[in-house]
């Protein structure tokens, strides 16, 4: 069966779950208040956006970006790690009532490229459920462990209904732990839609955000989640985004 067959019933099989409601919908009067807050309708066409992304978390700092975040109306995207999400739930329900948006980013961390097909669904689908546990919202994004990705992986995201979202740039926060370091390479990547990969187990990331945020307002960024920042690209399931070079579909 071919993959765009597989990804058709997959769309087919999870229905309205996949599509984000467009900005001009409002929640109809009648229906229970959602566990997420309603983001504010942010149009990237209209703003200079950025997509600030934290993976492998939530991390042992995640309360203290959280305070960053709340403090600068800040919004951005955690890409979860279902055992982390297993250990530390109050995080990612907070990540989710303050208005964040929740990704997943695999169970353990595997390479999805070395693994057994079930072993990939396994990986997505404990860790959809630990978010929906702790947060009672479904993440609809997939970042895959080290941005490794093949079509066996994409197949398989589009089973769950799920674009795959990777990087326009790294803050190399892991490499260097270093504040002024990370702060000099995030705003040397920052640009318009530009999606940047961070992570909330640094602490130096963590620490230097109140600066980073600061200046990324002060050069007219607004904040934004990834699927404010993808919204025009109208991504299907499987999809992968950025395109990595040598990709085929
Ligand atoms: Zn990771």
């Amino acid at each position: 069966m071919s993959r765009q067959i597989l990804s058709l019933l997959a769309i087919a099989a999870v229905g309205v779950t996949l599509a984000p409601a467009p900005a001009s919908a409002q929640p109809r009067p009648t229906q229970p208040p959602a566990a997420q807050a309603p983001a504010k309708a942010v149009d990237c066409e209209q703003v200079k956006c950025i997509a600030l992304t934290f993976d492998d978390g939530p991390g042992k700092y995640a309360g203290a970006l959280l305070d960053t975040l709340k403090k600068y109306n800040a919004k951005a995207t955690f890409f979860l790690e279902g055992q982390y999400v297993h250990s530390r739930p109050s995080f990612v329900k907070r990540m989710a009532q303050e208005g964040h948006e929740l990704g997943n980013h695999s169970y353990k961390h595997p390479n999805f490229t070395t693994l057994e097909p079930g072993a990939v669904r396994d990986e997505i689908k404990k860790t959809q459920d630990a978010v929906k546990k702790a947060a009672g919202v479904e993440p609809k994004l997939l970042r895959p462990p080290y941005g490794m990705a093949d079509i066996q992986t994409s197949d398989i995201a589009a089973e769950f209904g799920m674009p795959m979202i990777l990087w326009t740039a790294g803050s190399r926060d892991w490499a260097t732990k270093n504040e002024a370091e990370i702060k000099k390479q995030t705003l040397a990547v920052a640009k318009q839609d530009g999606i940047i990969l961070m992570h909330d187990w640094v602490k130096q990331t963590v620490d230097s955000m109140p600066s980073i945020i600061k200046t990324l307002q002060k050069n007219g960024y607004q904040l934004v989640t990834v699927s404010d920042v993808v919204k025009r690209e109208n991504l299907q399931p499987g999809d992968i985004y950025p395109v990595p070079e040598g990709w085929q579909k």
